[in-house]
């Protein structure tokens, strides 16, 4: 499983940072995947972060 941030969606709100450290970091004003896959142990919380973001600017692929 791949997560992406569409960064033109992205408002910076951190949430998905606060729900899942594991993948999601902030660059300047915007969030970043710092994973090349989803690590077993933070899928779920991935996923929450998904559902959670306000502007839907998560994709998770695979
Ligand atoms: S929850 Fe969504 S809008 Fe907020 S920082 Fe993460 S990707 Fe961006």
């Amino acid at each position: 499983m791949q997560a992406r941030v569409d960064p033109d969606l992205c408002t910076g709100c951190e949430l998905c940072v606060t729900t899942c450290p594991e993948v999601f970091e902030m660059e300047d004003d915007k969030a970043i995947v710092k994973t090349d896959s989803v690590p077993a142990e933070a899928m779920e919380s991935c996923r929450q972060a998904t559902e959670e973001c306000p502007v839907e600017a998560i994709i998770i692929e695979g």
